[in-house]
């Protein structure tokens, strides 16, 4: 397993290798201040905050939904980084990438670099094919969870011939997602055209009926690998990519004696939301 997730405690994993080009193309252009979306447990804000906090820079989180009573734990985070939040209703939310919604934003909120939802823009991409670049084991297959697909355009762009990318989509619809990869592949390479091997396979099975639903069966599995590994997965991403791997495996889908790269992409910020949604702590 490619352990991301401890690259930082707040913001190791995919949200970071996607906002790392960012973060510098902010600086360069004179930004001082970073925009970006998301829900009120997403991953994406918490690391943004964090690491707008740590590069010295301010952030407005856009947030989908009406402003609750109660902040979630990782709008409570976000804001003690110093993250200023501008809530949106769901409507609105679904603009998000139109300009005249940017336009919008801009005569609200004044000058910022925009960073769109999940952090995944082209170079978000370019951050997500540097993940493989530190592992010197040799493998014939990595596998990934996947939300937009950016990291997994990231991840397949770097593989070398003989590699194969195995993508576990968190949501429905993954039938959609190798369209989205090679959109995403094709942004990072900054052509209209399909370029480079389909070297990757979408297992569109193990969504557990959509984005952050959860079932007993992933749960119980969830413990079962955190017991055995002391390795925690979230729910979320990483646990139903780890389910479905071990799911593969069982199934004898894979050639005998393949050497497997798991990528553990972070996550765990939002384990106390999920937690308190369930009603019972994950990792006892
Ligand atoms: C956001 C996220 C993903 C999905 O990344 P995409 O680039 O949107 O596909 C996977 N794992 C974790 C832990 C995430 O936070």
């Amino acid at each position: 397993m490619l352990r991301e997730d401890k690259i930082h405690p707040e913001y190791g994993g995919n949200k970071w290798r996607k906002l790392y080009y960012n973060l510098l193309k902010a600086k360069q252009l004179g930004h001082d201040t970073l925009l970006t979306f998301g829900g009120a447990w997403s991953n994406h804000i918490a690391a943004t905050a964090a690491a707008c906090r740590d590069e010295g820079l301010k952030s407005i989180g856009v947030i989908r939904g009406e402003e609750p009573l109660v902040y979630s734990d990782t709008l409570a985070f976000a804001k003690s980084c110093g993250m200023q939040f501008f809530f949106v209703d769901r409507a609105s939310y679904r603009e998000k990438n139109n300009d005249y919604f940017k336009q919008w934003l801009h005569d609200q909120l004044g000058r910022f670099y925009l960073i769109p939802e999940g952090g995944s823009n082209y170079l978000g991409v370019q951050g997500c094919m540097e993940i493989i670049g530190n592992v010197h084991a040799d493998f014939d297959y990595i596998a990934c969870a996947a939300g937009t697909g950016a990291t997994a355009a990231g991840i397949s762009l770097s593989l070398k011939s003989h590699q194969k990318l195995l993508v576990f989509p968190a949501l429905k619809g993954g039938e959609f997602m190798a369209e989205e990869i090679l959109t995403y592949r094709a942004y990072a390479l900054g052509t209209t055209e399909e370029s480079g091997p389909r070297n990757f396979e979408i297992l569109s099975d193990y969504h557990f009926g959509g984005y952050a639903k959860t079932t007993p069966e992933l749960i119980a599995f969830i413990r079962a690998f955190y017991r055995s590994t002391h390795i925690k997965l979230d729910p979320v991403y990483t646990g139903k990519m780890m389910f479905g791997l071990d799911d593969v495996l069982k199934k004898k889908m894979l050639p005998p004696d393949s050497k497997i790269l798991a990528l553990h992409s972070g996550g765990l910020q939002g384990i106390p939301g999920i937690e308190k949604r369930i009603g019972e702590n994950l990792f006892l």
